[in-house]
C-alpha cells in the first residue's frame, strides 16, 4: 500500500482522534504498512499500532522498539505465542485454549458471532468459560461481517458489548475504517484503522 504523507496522516489521525473522543484507543492497523513506511506513521504521531503477523510484528518492533505501542489483531496461531508476549500490551485476537495456556500479556477473546466459517474466533457460548479460565482475558473483539453499510455492522457490535458487559469485562476492540463511528457508538474501546488512516488517495499524488 502506498501511504500518505506524514503530515496528512498526523491530520487523519487527529481528526479520528477527535471522532471517537477520549475514551477510545485508535489503533492503527499497519499489516500493509512497509517497515519503511511505518518511519511516516511515527512522524505523524501515531502511537498505537496492531499487526497481523509475528514476523512482521518482530522486524518493525526490531526497527521502531519504544517509537510505538505494540498490539496483535491478527490470527494467533500457538506457536507464536512466544514471539507477542514480550513485545505487545495487548492481543486483540485470542481465540484458542492452546494460544491462552501460553500467553502473558493481556488479550481480549475474539469471538465469532455469526459462526462464519472462514473466520476464527470462538463462539458465544464459549466466552463465559475462557474468561474464567484466563485472567489475562480482559474484554472482546470481533469482525462482524464485511459489507458496504455501516449500519449492518451496529447488531453485532451492540451484542458483543452485551455479552461484554453480563461478563463485567471492560475493553471491547471493534470498528475498522468504514464502520468504527457505529462501533464507538455502541461502546467500543479501541477501534482498528487501516486504509482511511493512512492509505494514500489520488488527491495526494504530486501534479506538475
Ligand atoms: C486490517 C485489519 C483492520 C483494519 O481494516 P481497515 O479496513 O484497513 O481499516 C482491523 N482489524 C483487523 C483484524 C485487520 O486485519
Amino acid at each position: 500500500m502506498t501511504v500518505a504523507s506524514a503530515s496528512e496522516i498526523a491530520e487523519r489521525y487527529q481528526r479520528i482522534r477527535e471522532e471517537v473522543g477520549d475514551g477510545v484507543t485508535v489503533v492503527a492497523a499497519t499489516k500493509y504498512v512497509s517497515l519503511e513506511d511505518m518511519g511516516a506513521l511515527a512522524e505523524a504521531g501515531v502511537e498505537v499500532v496492531g499487526e497481523n503477523r509475528a514476523q512482521d510484528l518482530l522486524a518493525k518492533h526490531d526497527r521502531y522498539g519504544d517509537v510505538f505501542r505494540w498490539h496483535f489483531i491478527g490470527h494467533l496461531q500457538s506457536n507464536k505465542v512466544k514471539v507477542v508476549n514480550p513485545i505487545c500490551e495487548l492481543v486483540h485476537s485470542l481465540a484458542s485454549d492452546s494460544a491462552a495456556r501460553r500467553l502473558e500479556t493481556s488479550a481480549l477473546l475474539e469471538v465469532n458471532l455469526t459462526g462464519e466459517e472462514s473466520k476464527s474466533g470462538v463462539g458465544p457460548s464459549d466466552v463465559a468459560e475462557l474468561v474464567e479460565r484466563y485472567p489475562l482475558v480482559r474484554g472482546l473483539m470481533t469482525m462482524p461481517p464485511l459489507t458496504a453499510d455501516p449500519e449492518q455492522s451496529r447488531p453485532h457490535f451492540r451484542r458483543l458489548r452485551q455479552l461484554a458487559q453480563e461478563l463485567d469485562l471492560p475493553a471491547l476492540s471493534m470498528g475498522t475504517s468504514q464502520d468504527y463511528r457505529v462501533a464507538v457508538e455502541e461502546g467500543a474501546t479501541l477501534v482498528r484503522i487501516g486504509e482511511v488512516l493512512f492509505r494514500a488517495s489520488s488527491s495526494d499524488v504530486p501534479r506538475h
